[in-house]
């Protein structure tokens, strides 16, 4: 049998995700990251006048007891799924970008009339573009999670992600195939959509600056803070910069178990949406006390079972309470809607 094809696959993808520079999970980004939290640990102990060596500070990011979790080694099982296996299975039910931006010139354009040429210069529609697609990747990213938390069948897979009690950088691939396919179509709509008015405006096919494929602006902070996002390190933007921002403690802060942090900081790289809806939560200075994952703990936490398979059966029980005239699932309750039930 010839597994050259296969082989051929796998390191093509690895190459995709570890290699390429503006990709989500980048080896370069990778290091950047660590760089940072490095930086920031050692500068914590500076200040504090205590010894700073490589070997304490790379044992505060990569406590054992992390590294080894149920959890942690489910993370891992995601992220061969997505890299390997996602676009294998799913790609067939994604919506093709390409496609819905030539929709909404073609609707302009009967609608409005032949498009015209623009006098700006490249550079400048160019940059005017990639904003664009940036902001409206970001309310995308924005609307799909708000409605994986307030919609009780959605949750049932976004839940998957929460489930996890300590988090890496790897805790951004554990994601449900659902949630992913959703979630990929709904950033389609948004930025093929703004692709298409972007060509209609400047009167002709406008390409935003990127790199791997990937927005620039978007890899800038994959390598800013993306990944720290998911990790125990402390890094808090507060005051106005909290209000335009995501940092790692905002992202850390809607993973937390607290009902009061519940459904908020639901953005990406932005804070902006949240702050413009009301589901932002700027987070101290100081480190808060959290604890991650959802309640209850279940027996098939971290297992193929629970967290691939068993979401679907509770996505239909939701939608079968909801044919039996029983009363509906809730989503994800916040402390407000607790207190108002
Ligand atoms: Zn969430
Ligand atoms: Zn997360």
């Amino acid at each position: 049998m010839d597994f050259s094809p296969g082989i051929a696959y796998f390191l093509g993808q690895l190459d995709k995700a570890l290699l390429a520079p503006g990709s989500h999970i980048s080896l370069a980004s990778l290091a950047v990251a660590l760089s940072i939290g490095l930086t920031v640990l050692a500068a914590r102990r500076y200040r504090k006048g205590r010894r700073i060596r490589l070997k304490l500070l790379l044992r505060a990011l990569f406590p054992k007891t992390i590294m080894s979790s149920r959890s942690n080694l489910a993370d891992i099982g995601y992220f061969y799924f997505n890299v390997f296996a996602f676009g294998l299975v799913c790609g067939w039910a994604l919506l093709s970008y390409a496609m819905l931006s030539h929709g909404v010139t073609d609707l302009l354009t009967a609608m409005l009339g032949p498009r015209r040429p623009t006098s700006l210069p490249p550079f400048v529609t160019r940059s005017i573009i990639t904003v664009v697609l940036f902001l409206a990747y970001e309310l995308g990213y924005w609307l799909n999670h708000y409605l994986s938390h307030r919609i009780a069948f959605l949750w049932e897979f976004h839940k998957v992600h929460h489930s996890a009690t300590v988090l890496t950088p790897l805790t951004n691939f554990r994601v449900h195939p659902v949630y992913m396919c959703i979630f990929l179509n709904i950033i389609a709509v948004f930025t093929g959509a703004a692709n298409g008015f972007g060509d209609y405006a400047f009167g002709q096919a406008t390409h935003e600056y990127g790199l791997s494929e990937n927005n620039i602006i978007l890899v800038f902070f994959i390598y800013l803070y993306v990944h720290l996002q998911h990790s125990q390190l402390w890094i808090s933007f507060t005051g106005w910069l909290g209000h335009l921002f995501m940092s790692p403690a905002h992202h850390q802060i809607h993973h937390s178990r607290n009902p009061a942090h519940f459904n908020k900081n639901l953005g990406s790289c932005l804070a902006v949406w949240d702050w413009m809806f009301g589901t932002l939560y700027v987070p101290s200075a100081e480190p808060e006390k959290l604890d991650f994952g959802v309640e209850p703990d279940r027996e098939t936490a971290h297992t193929i079972w629970g967290e691939f398979v068993a979401p679907f059966g509770r996505a239909a029980q939701v939608i079968s309470r909801r044919f039996d005239g029983r009363s509906p699932q809730p989503a994800r309750l916040s402390a407000l809607d607790r207190s108002e039930a």
